[in-house]
C-alpha cells in the first residue's frame, strides 16, 4: 500500500495509471475505520484494479463543532485495516491540501429540495460541505468507481446529484454498499465509539423502530407508525430530530400509501450527545 499525502502527488500517480488502463476504485472516509467501512473497501479492491482510500475528517461539513471536536481518530488501527483489506493506495491529505483556497465557500451546489429535507434539514450547510470535499476528492482521483454506504442514504442521494451537477455522469458510476450491522442491529458508525455502556444498550431501538415500520407498513398508516415510533424512541431516552417514511426515489414524506410506492424509513435521534442515524428499505 503507498500513503499519499500529497493531493498533486496522488493525482500525477493516478493519472499514469489510468494511462495504463487501471480503472480506479475510491472509498472517501473520515477514519475511525469499522467493518462497514472495510466492506467498501473490499468490495471496491474486487471490482477495480487499484483501490483507493482516503481518510479526512472534513471541517466543512459538521454543522456542529462540538461534534468535529469529538469525532473519533483511530488512525495507527485504520492504517493497519486498509492495508489488510488489500487497497493500493491510502490518500491522507490534511486541511490544506484538501481547501488549498481555505475552507469559505466559493460555489454553491444547488441541491434545491434534497437538502432543504431530513439530513438537510436538521444539520443546515452539512450536505453543502459534503459536496465541497466529494467535489474536491473526486477532482484529485478521478476514479471510475465511487464506493458509498447506503447507511447515509440521503448522502448517497446528494452524492449522485453532485456527480450529475460536475457533469461527470459518465465519468464516475457510485456503487452503493449494504450497510453492515453490530449482532443486536445497531447500524456500524464511527459514532458508536461514542456511546457508554448503557447508551449503547439502549441504541439498537432506532433499528427496531425501523422493523417495526417495516413490518406494520401494509396494516397501519405510514402518518401513525412515525408518531408511534417517534413516541416509543423519546420513551426510552432519545431526542428525536425525525422519524420519517419517504418515497424511496425522491424522499418526498409518505403519509398515505398505496401499497405500490417504494418506500424507505429514516431515523435520527441523539442519545445524549451523539446523534445516531440509520434507514431501512421497505421494498415490499
Ligand atoms: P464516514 O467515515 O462516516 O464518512 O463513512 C464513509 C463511508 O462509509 C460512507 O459512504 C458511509 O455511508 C459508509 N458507511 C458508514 N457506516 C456504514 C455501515 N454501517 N455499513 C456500510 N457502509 C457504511
Amino acid at each position: 500500500m503507498i500513503l499519499f499525502k500529497n493531493a498533486d502527488t496522488l493525482r500525477n500517480y493516478l493519472e499514469e495509471q489510468a494511462k495504463n488502463g487501471k480503472k480506479a476504485g475510491f472509498v472517501p472516509t473520515m477514519g475511525a475505520l469499522h467493518k462497514g467501512h472495510l466492506l467498501l473497501a473490499e468490495t471496491c479492491k474486487k471490482e477495480n484494479d487499484i483501490s483507493i482510500v482516503s481518510i479526512f475528517v472534513n471541517p466543512t461539513q459538521f454543522n456542529d463543532p462540538g461534534d468535529f471536536k469529538n469525532y473519533p481518530v483511530t488512525l495507527e488501527k485504520d492504517i493497519m485495516a486498509i492495508e489488510q483489506a488489500g487497497c493500493e493506495v491510502l490518500f491522507l491529505p490534511s486541511v490544506e491540501e484538501i481547501y488549498p483556497n481555505g475552507m469559505e465557500q466559493k460555489k454553491i451546489y444547488p441541491l434545491g429540495y434534497l437538502e432543504e429535507i431530513l439530513e438537510g434539514k436538521f444539520r443546515p450547510g452539512h450536505f453543502q460541505g459534503v459536496c465541497m470535499v466529494v467535489d474536491r476528492l473526486l477532482e484529485i482521483v478521478g476514479p471510475d468507481r465511487l464506493y458509498l454506504g447506503q447507511k447515509d442514504y440521503q448522502q448517497c442521494m446528494v452524492i449522485k446529484k453532485l456527480i450529475e451537477l460536475l457533469g461527470k455522469r459518465n465519468e464516475v458510476h457510485a456503487v452503493i454498499c449494504p450497510t453492515l450491522r453490530e449482532p443486536d442491529g445497531l447500524a456500524m458508525s464511527s459514532r458508536n465509539l461514542r456511546l457508554n455502556p448503557t447508551e449503547r444498550k439502549i441504541a439498537p431501538a432506532i433499528y427496531n423502530a425501523l422493523q417495526y415500520i417495516r413490518s406494520n407498513i401494509p396494516v397501519e398508516k405510514p402518518a401513525a407508525l412515525k408518531t408511534a415510533m417517534t413516541e416509543s424512541l423519546i420513551k426510552k431516552g432519545f431526542r428525536v430530530d425525525y422519524v420519517e417514511i419517504a418515497d424511496a426515489a425522491t424522499l418526498e414524506p409518505v403519509n398515505e400509501w398505496d401499497g405500490k410506492q417504494q418506500l424507505v424509513t429514516l431515523a435520527a435521534a441523539f442519545l445524549n450527545e451523539v446523534r445516531l442515524i440509520d434507514n431501512l428499505v421497505l421494498n415490499i
